[in-house]
């Protein structure tokens, strides 16, 4: 990581954030572009840079290599990285990712936004992130699970219920969290649901966790077309992705009045001016395992996903797909993130010159992290919550960090995503103060 670069670079005030790639073509950095969001939040809070720094730097990052034996009996060897940002309000929280693009730039920049994350929502934790670079959809279940326990194994001394505790994320899920659980049981000794959330309700997962991502993207989604004098009946909203997040939202969405006209996955992408039956399109997605061929929708070319005539656009897939051609062409007139970094830099200043109101992931899309909140409190605890008091809760917490969030907005005059940041930046260099330098 060019964690150095990245601060001489935007306390020259250039803003840059791409580098040159093995050929030269300057390519997205979010490590770049992430601290140099924070460094700004910094200086609008009137922070001292060295308070900045260390709120920058990361605190710990671990690199590992990750030995499979693969069905073939041949062995394949992976990187893998835990990345704590910053512990001053808590342990260490966030997800870890499967994809053969994770590096550690993307890591750290995905830890600082957990940082951030947390401290928006006002939960108990730091932020903290991991990876693993490698396509699992080419792994077998079998590969799949002694990757998952052999880098389980190999990031077990950072990680537990008091230190960092991960999560899923891209490309992991439930059965993945058992597996590391497992890991780490066997090697404690002892019972640990609370080294990871996201785990199934029979080892200690909560009700609710499944879709509570999605929840929080909604309630955030409503919240904003309240402040802005809207409301959600005929709002045509476009989804990007239709996975973990982006499947439970077109149902939520539908729901509460919205209508969904576009979704995208990997595979392509499908535009119903009339809107989409969620019912009908889950279905569709289970036979078919793709939105694709979705019966009476128009095929839309994935390059001009964002230009279906729409309201909101929400990207809920991979991150840096609101590039500045992208936000150039985008129809919607407000943008909700439900994927994590889902706006390049240069995309961001788009939207903000067009005036397209942000709701940052950092804000849209913790619902997922404060189910996991309530998990961990609830392993800890040794006592199940029942779903209504789950919901109760979450719901409470997402409309709490948006008004506050909304109320700051008003009072420091920045847009959103620097506001959020703001927020975030603020309660983590109050828990820095308090706690002093040591030793
Ligand atoms: N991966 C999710 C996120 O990016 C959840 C993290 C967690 O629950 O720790 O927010």
């Amino acid at each position: 990581m060019e964690g150095d670069t990245a601060l001489h670079r935007s306390k020259a005030g250039d803003n840059v954030v791409t580098q040159p790639n093995e050929t030269g073509a300057e390519v997205f950095n979010p490590w770049t572009h992430v601290s140099s969001l924070i460094e700004r939040a910094g200086h609008l809070l009137g922070l001292d840079d060295g308070m900045i720094k260390r709120i920058i730097t990361p605190e710990r990052i671990l690199e590992v290599a990750v030995p499979v034996r693969l069905d073939s009996g041949n062995i394949e060897m992976y990187t893998g990285w835990r990345i704590q940002h910053d512990t001053s309000r808590g342990p260490g929280k966030g997800g870890i990712r499967f994809h053969q693009s994770v590096n550690v730039d993307e890591i750290s920049a995905l830890s600082a936004d957990m940082s951030i994350k947390c401290a928006v929502v006002n939960i108990p934790y730091g932020g903290a992130k991991g990876g693993v670079r490698v396509d699992p959809t080419q792994l077998s279940r079998g590969e799949l699970e002694r990757l998952t326990r052999r880098y389980a194994f190999s990031i077990a001394p950072v990680i537990g219920p008091e230190t960092d505790i991960p999560a899923p994320d891209v490309n992991t899920d439930p059965q993945v969290m058992s597996w590391i659980m497992d890991t780490i049981t066997m090697l404690r000794g002892y019972s640990a649901p609370g080294v990871v959330t996201g785990k199934p309700l029979a080892i200690g997962g909560t009700l609710g966790h499944a879709g509570a991502t999605s929840l929080g993207v909604t309630i955030c989604a409503l919240a904003l077309l309240r402040n802005l004098a809207r409301t959600p009946e005929h709002e045509r909203v476009i989804v990007q992705g239709y996975g973990k997040v982006g499947a439970p939202l077109v149902q939520l969405l539908s729901e509460r009045g919205m209508k969904v006209v576009g979704v995208a996955d990997v595979r392509g992408a499908i535009h119903v001016p009339g809107g989409i039956d969620p019912v009908a399109l889950a279905r569709h997605f289970a036979e078919a395992g793709t939105v694709v061929g979705f019966e009476g929708a128009d095929v839309v070319a994935l390059d001009d996903f964002f230009a279906i005539p729409s309201d909101i656009a929400i990207p809920a897939a991979l991150g840096g797909v609101i590039t500045e051609r992208v936000a150039t062409t985008l129809a919607a007139s407000v943008v909700v993130e439900a994927a994590n970094g889902p706006t390049t830099g240069e995309g961001a200043a788009v939207l903000h010159e067009r005036g397209i109101p942000v709701v940052p992931d950092v804000l849209a899309n913790a619902g997922g992290v404060v189910a996991s909140y309530f998990e961990w409190a609830q392993d800890l605890q040794g006592y199940m919550w029942e779903k209504e008091l789950f919901q109760q809760r979450l719901e409470k917490t997402m409309h709490e960090a948006f008004d506050a969030v909304w109320i700051r907005h008003g009072e420091l005059g920045v847009n959103l995503r620097e506001t959020a940041l703001a927020v975030g930046v603020e309660r983590i260099a109050e828990a820095t103060r308090l706690r002093g330098l040591f030793p």
